[in-house]
């Protein structure tokens, strides 16, 4: 079974592509709460166990939380993170979500999925689409594709009524990342017509903007300085998710948590947040207008602006976008589903499921591909670490382009072929893939030259080819990069090693859920309150031992009853 998956900065989601009657339909699976969107948080239990989604984002503030989010930041680099005892890779991480996710599928239909389609920013780089196919293969899923976000997003805003489509554009703002898509629909085919973004751009940054700006009056006597300084900006940023969600529903919001018994809150206002968040609006602007230029569509022929993503939902960014166009932004599809169903059409078309089959879609290259050459100035001196493209951003892909560039120095025995990908002149400005050494015979200079394809698949995945056509030696490059060639080696132990960690079974979801939001309410508070929540979760643990569903059943609906009065009205 071949399904899509959102795997998402905030939040993850996976959804099936189901043929029926009128053709088809992707639909969303529900996890074990039930709910469509899984948060794409990992946390380790001291017992070693691991949980996934909901129960893990409780934990994230607890003492000993050792718990991640945020880690698809992170992806394609080599920074570990420490939960417990363990150190868990971005793509590890990435990787227990998946299986989550897997998991879902399975419980939900009966069969275990064995193939996935899996969503990418538009932006992410080289790196970070291996690391996340990488993430697929260690969760035991085939990665079938990797389709840009808003692609994906395109793909069911577009399929919504199979009509024909004046170019719109995808305007994508999630919780870490920034993607626009310019996207034309015709006689079935769904094209793509440029992508540009900022992969540092989200959400996530405008709780950090809030945090820092109440940061000072919140908290005048330094209580957060006198806790560990990452559970101090975890609360903290917990905290500004709460009021930034607020401020979407009214003019002002509180910023209020809870440490160690001490209740500190303020009160953001609309205003105040739109100051604070300038900076970030006004890099919303770059992308957009790179895309515009890119496609030669100007934004007055644009039929819609479509938004997606979850951060979306802030009046400002919406305020921003009809400032920008000049129109209001359509929001007739779910900002948080709409990329994991096209990830499901994507799965469908692969599969060639009926209901699709006249549907075709071209994507393109975000980013500029090329190699670092040097050019001798008219002084006589060399200029090293320039830039050449191969591949121009926004070009239809697949594709595969050619450059040929011959040797610099006499007798010069091989050529170092490195490879960047950005849009800077100097290679310094762009992001390193990866390098190949290609022996050449020795000659005067200029007089060997070697032939360089790029080819690009439909992933968004490099291979390089360089030929050498004085002696005709060939070199291949599909993974460029030494971390990549190890990391590919050790695949098989490692998704071993993730397969074995314990996991909490599905059918105790709810309860973990509810034990992970016990122990939060339990470090927030002191005294009385403090004891009659430790008595409580005593009692539940208790008949969670006892294994007698009734009792369980009563314990649980005693400790939630209370969690839900202290968190609506807050002992002070
Ligand atoms: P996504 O990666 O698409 O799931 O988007 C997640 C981002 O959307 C996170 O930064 C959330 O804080 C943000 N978000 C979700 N709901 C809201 C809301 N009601 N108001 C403001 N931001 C929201």
């Amino acid at each position: 079974m071949l399904i899509g998956i959102d795997l998402g900065t905030t939040n993850s989601a996976v959804a099936l592509w189901q043929n029926n009657e009128d053709g088809g339909e992707a639909v969303l699976v529900p996890n074990a709460l039930g709910a469509a969107l899984t948060p794409s948080a990992v946390s380790v239990l001291p017992d070693g166990n691991t949980l996934v989604g909901a129960a893990a984002l409780e934990r994230v503030g607890l003492k000993d939380g050792a718990t991640a989010t945020s880690f698809k930041r992170l992806m394609g680099t080599d920074r570990k993170q420490k939960l417990g005892k363990k150190e868990f890779s971005a793509e590890e991480l990435s990787a227990l979500v998946l299986m989550s996710l897997r998991d879902d599928v399975t419980a939900h239909t009966g069969t275990r999925p064995t193939e996935a389609v899996i969503t990418v920013p538009a932006y992410f780089n080289d790196r970070q689409r291996k690391a996340t196919r990488r993430a697929g293969e260690l969760a035991g899923l085939t990665v079938r594709r990797l389709i840009n976000e808003p692609t994906a997003a395109a793909l069911a805003f577009g399929l919504q009524d199979k009509e024909e489509r004046e170019p719109f554009l995808v305007f994508d703002l999630g919780g870490g990342t920034f993607d626009v898509s310019i996207v034309e629909m015709f006689e079935g085919i769904v094209e793509v017509r440029a992508s540009a973004g900022d992969n540092r751009l989200g959400g996530d940054d405008f709780n950090s903007a809030i945090a820092t700006a109440v940061r000072g009056r919140l908290d005048p006597d330094g209580l957060l300085g006198k806790i560990d300084e990452r559970r101090a900006e975890a609360l903290l940023l917990q905290a500004a998710e709460r009021t930034k969600r607020g401020l979407s529903d009214g003019q002002d919001a509180e910023f209020a948590l809870t440490v160690e018994g001490a209740r500190l809150s303020t009160t953001v206002t609309a205003s105040e947040f739109e100051a604070q968040a300038e900076g970030l609006i006004r890099r919303l602007r770059d992308p957009v207008v790179r895309a515009l230029r890119d496609s030669q569509i100007d934004a007055a022929s644009l039929s819609e602006v479509v938004l997606v993503g979850g951060a979306t939902r802030m009046p400002l960014v919406r305020k921003a976008i009809t400032r920008l166009f000049g129109r209001f932004p359509n929001s007739s599809v779910h900002p948080d589903h709409a990329v994991a169903l096209g990830a499901a059409i994507q799965g469908g078309l692969i599969a060639r499921d009926s209901g699709l089959e006249e549907i075709r879609i071209t994507d393109v290259c975000p980013f500029t591909l090329g190699i670092e050459t040097a050019e001798h100035s008219a002084r006589g001196t060399v200029q090293q670490g320039l830039f050449s493209p191969i591949i121009e951003r926004n070009t239809p892909v697949p594709v595969s382009r050619s450059g040929v560039f011959s040797t610099m120095g006499d007798g010069q025995k091989q050529i170092e072929v490195k490879i960047y990908q950005g849009e800077a002149r100097e290679v310094s400005g762009n992001v390193h893939l990866g390098q190949l050494k290609v022996p050449v015979p020795p000659r005067p200079a200029g007089e060997v030259a070697i032939d360089v394809r790029f080819s690009y698949d439909s992933s968004g995945l490099l291979e390089v080819d360089v030929e050498v056509p004085l002696t005709g030696a060939k070199h291949n490059l599909v993974i460029i990069d030494e971390e990549d060639r190890k990391a590919a080696s050790d695949l098989e132990s490692r998704r071993k090693a993730l397969a074995a960690l314990k996991h909490h079974p599905r059918e105790e979801a709810t309860n973990q859920m509810l034990l992970a939001r016990a122990e939060r309410c339990y470090e927030e508070f002191l005294g009385d309150v403090r004891a009659v929540v430790g008595d409580r979760t005593r009692m539940f643990v208790t008949a969670l031992d006892s294994q007698d569903p009734r009792r369980i059943a009563d314990a649980a609906a005693d400790l939630s009853g209370l969690l839900d009065m202290l968190e609506a009205n807050p002992p002070l």
